[in-house]
């Protein structure tokens, strides 16, 4: 089971470079993100919830998303392996990941820290928002989420170093360069 953690600021490319990595390793991918706009899409209460925190770039409540997390987990059959995107985002999450991977007879193999400078974030995610429309890629929320990433989940960070599981990729550049960084990292992780 190869589990992956994919880690960065709003815009540091997760989205691109996991599918890129699903393709090559035929694993699943869990996006939290994805996860709660297909809620808000559907109508449903969960979804009513997730947009009140999406909207003001605040996080969801850590038991509220740890249950989300949980039974998409649990919907995956006969998976090789997951990619988690957008999840963790606390320390109390990783834990929990942790938790349930180890109730499972699992661990995470490697966490990828997809390093880019703040303007070049900044520039990104105004383009995006320009090109996609997601609500929350407006100046203002894109901010707010910045300054939740620095408070609430850039911590993991040294917490990914202490498991021991932590991998710096430089995430400024060619996206081919940035998915081969990538991959030696995963095989270098599973040697
Ligand atoms: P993303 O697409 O990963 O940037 O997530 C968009 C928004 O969904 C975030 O700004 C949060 O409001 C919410 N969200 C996604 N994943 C999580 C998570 N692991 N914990 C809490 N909130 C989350």
């Amino acid at each position: 089971m190869l589990n992956i953690v994919i880690f960065g600021a709003p815009g540091s490319g997760k989205g691109t470079q996991s599918e890129r990595i699903v393709a090559k390793y035929g694993i699943n991918h869990i996006s939290t993100g994805d996860v709660l706009r297909a809620e808000i899409k559907a109508g449903t209460e969960l979804g009513q919830t997730a947009k009140g925190y999406i909207d003001q770039g605040q996080l969801l409540p850590d038991n509220l998303i740890i249950d989300i997390l949980a039974s998409t987990l649990d919907g995956l059959k006969e998976s090789k392996g997951v990619i988690f995107d957008g999840f963790p985002r606390t320390i109390a999450q990783a834990e929990a990941l942790k938790k349930m991977l180890a109730e499972r007879n699992q661990t995470v193999s490697v966490m990828l820290d997809l390093d880019v400078p703040e303007d070049e974030l900044m520039h990104r995610l105004i383009l995006r928002g320009q090109q996609s429309g997601r609500a929350d890629d407006n100046e203002e929320t894109i901010r707010k989420r910045l300054t939740v990433y620095h408070s609430q989940t850039a911590p993991l960070i040294d917490w990914y170093k202490q498991e021991g599981l932590y991998a710096h990729i430089n995430g400024l550049g060619e996206l081919d360069v940035i998915t081969s960084d990538i991959c030696q990292a995963i095989d270098k992780a599973v040697k």
